[in-house]
């Protein structure tokens, strides 16, 4: 197996339903080395139970996942060799030290390098014998960001990284912590509400709508390659424009808002010699582009 080729994380056709509810549906994904991932969905699209996936907590209903190449849910243990994780809640045991937490940890890891870890605990500022139950918000999110990253994984999956935590304290985390993670070659998939933040951090992003992968790429291929065009039609029109590659359309029944992603340039041709006009024609921002993915579950 080339490792520099080869992707991390590949997904495909992966399926999982609780009862009639589709968590994910038939999600084919590849995602290569290096570089930082954003996950975005609205609640409920089906990201943790991805993340899950990947971890090997949940094995496919339908369809194949390999992490490094290996299964798991077989091969957990060469998988959580490599990975490091932070979940959404940060479970880790109260009444012990950050200290005594790292010690622990490093049982688990024959490479530890007792160096890096003791660096990364400065980096961020990180007092060895704070206990975790004494510990603010911020700085439980960085004693499990320590925890996750201190065995130096190859992946670090983020669910949540910055939920309930001050601007300040988000920045520092993703922006100085996570760009450096990514900036050494390793590879970075969080999942996020805040779409500045994943905007800002992102290399590529994967958006779930309703358990479908419905956007996924490098982030400035999408910025570059969807447009926000609010068009206005000749009065005796009956029906919506039809923009190729249009993902979203509001207004009518003359005025009408379309985010798209396609060569639209025939299109305006067209609506021009028939008399419509463009009022508006912009690049889309990353929250258009989300909200029009929301709002369809599929491309028109
Ligand atoms: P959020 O952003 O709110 O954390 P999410 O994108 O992480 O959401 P998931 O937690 O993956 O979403 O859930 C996807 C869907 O699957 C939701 O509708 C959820 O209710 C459902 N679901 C997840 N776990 C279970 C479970 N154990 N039993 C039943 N339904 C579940």
């Amino acid at each position: 197996m080339n490792a520099s080729v080869d992707p991390v994380i590949t997904l495909e056709h992966v399926s999982r339903r609780y009862g009639a509810k589709v968590a994910l549906g038939d999600v084919t994904l590849s995602i290569p080395r290096g570089g930082v991932l954003g996950l975005v969905g609205a609640n409920g699209a089906g990201k943790t139970t991805l993340i899950k996936h990947i971890l090997g907590l949940l094995r496919a209903q339908e369809g194949r996942v390999r992490i490094f190449g290996f299964n798991p849910v077989t091969e957990q243990v060469a998988v959580l060799q490599r990975l490091g994780y932070v979940s959404e809640d940060r479970d880790l045991p109260p009444w012990i030290t950050v200290g005594e937490l790292l010690r622990y940890i490093r049982s688990f890891y024959p490479a530890w390098d007792p160096d890096y870890a003791e660096r990364l605990r400065q980096q961020l500022q990180l007092v060895a014998t704070a206990r975790i139950r004494t510990l603010s918000k911020g700085e439980l999110a960085k004693a499990a960001l320590l925890v996750a990253l201190a065995h130096r994984p190859e992946l670090l999956v983020l669910d949540e990284p910055s939920s309930g935590l001050d601007p300040l304290v988000r920045r520092e985390l993703l922006e100085a912590v996570v760009r450096a993670v990514a900036e050494e070659g390793r590879t970075v998939l969080f999942s996020s509400h805040l779409l500045d933040e994943v905007a800002r951090v992102s290399d590529r992003v994967a958006m779930l709508t309703a358990g479908r992968l419905v956007l996924h790429g490098e982030l400035d291929a999408i910025m570059e390659s969807h447009r926000r065009i609010v068009v206005r039609l000749k009065q005796s029109e009956p029906a919506p424009p039809r923009l190729p590659g249009t993902i979203s359309l509001t207004g009518g029944p003359e005025e009408w808002t379309v985010i798209c992603d396609g060569n639209v340039d025939p299109f305006i041709r067209g609506l021009r010699q028939d008399g419509g006009e463009v009022l508006e024609d912009t690049d889309a921002t990353f929250e258009e582009i989300f909200h029009a993915y929301a709002a369809t579950p599929t491309r028109t």
